[in-house]
């Protein structure tokens, strides 16, 4: 599988990065995981959006799907040609979509599929999966099995998420929300991750490589990175727009 990063600003942009998106493809097949605001820009570098097979939006917070709304009208009005593809989100999120588009239907471009913790689905020979996160919304992170390599990616996620910890074990590489450095204060419900939750996380999983990403500016991507060295050996890089890896 190839995986690329089209957009890994946490919670708003930040200079230079758009939100959340990310890219899959095994073959002729495209899966867009996330659709953060800012990131269409950056998936025409990697796909023609009326080529996309399936799209997976984790939850219903902005950051992670406002560019659906830009994918919906190309191939709808620019380029039809990839007729009906799935659109996995949580119940909330299609529905809020539905209003957003004037489209209860989603006028063929994309069937709706509801998540939840059981969906399995299976596009053009990638297997997806799902799990909840620690999240104050319904949020998903989804496991992508291809031919030699499983990739999972967390969404947005608190620490310590037992149905997480399971879903990452199988994982060659891990995509993981790191938006706070260790020094962060925040004192509420499960929220976001920092580098001793993210390596605890990577402790439950086999993978190779991992991607620490979501990080929210204006703290230091580079000084997140260097926290969680210090705390593993094992192989850790920023997730970088337009940054594109073979899994
Ligand atoms: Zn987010
Ligand atoms: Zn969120």
């Amino acid at each position: 599988m190839r995986f690329s990063v089209l957009g890994s600003a946490g919670s708003y942009n930040s200079p230079g990065s758009a939100c959340s998106s990310y890219l899959v493809q095994q073959g002729d097949c495209s899966v867009l995981l996330d659709a953060g605001n800012g990131s269409m820009a950056n998936l025409f570098d990697f796909c023609n959006p009326a080529e996309l097979n399936a799209v997976v939006l984790s939850h219903e917070h902005a950051d992670h799907w406002v560019d659906i709304v830009g994918v919906y009208h190309y191939r709808l009005l620019a380029d039809s040609s990839g007729g009906e593809i799935p659109l996995l989100a949580p119940p909330s999120l299609l529905a809020a979509l539905s209003k957003q588009l004037h489209a209860d239907d989603f006028k063929g471009v994309f069937k709706p599929i509801p998540i939840d913790p059981s969906t399995e689905i299976e596009v053009e020979g990638l297997k997806l999966r799902f799990s909840r996160t620690n999240h104050p919304v319904e949020t998903y992170a989804v496991s992508v099995t291809g031919q030699d390599s499983v990739i999972v990616y967390t969404a947005d996620t608190g620490p310590d998420c037992e149905p997480l910890n399971l879903l990452v074990a199988e994982a060659d590489l891990l995509v993981a929300e790191c938006t706070w450095a260790d020094q962060f204060t925040y004192s509420g419900p499960p929220l976001h991750m920092n580098p001793s939750s993210f390596v605890r996380l990577l402790d439950r999983s086999q993978a190779t490589l991992a991607f620490a990403t979501h990080v929210a500016h204006p703290q230091s991507r580079q000084q997140v990175l260097e926290e969680i060295r210090r705390l593993t050996d094992r192989n850790v890089e920023l997730a970088i727009d337009r940054l594109s890896v073979e899994v």
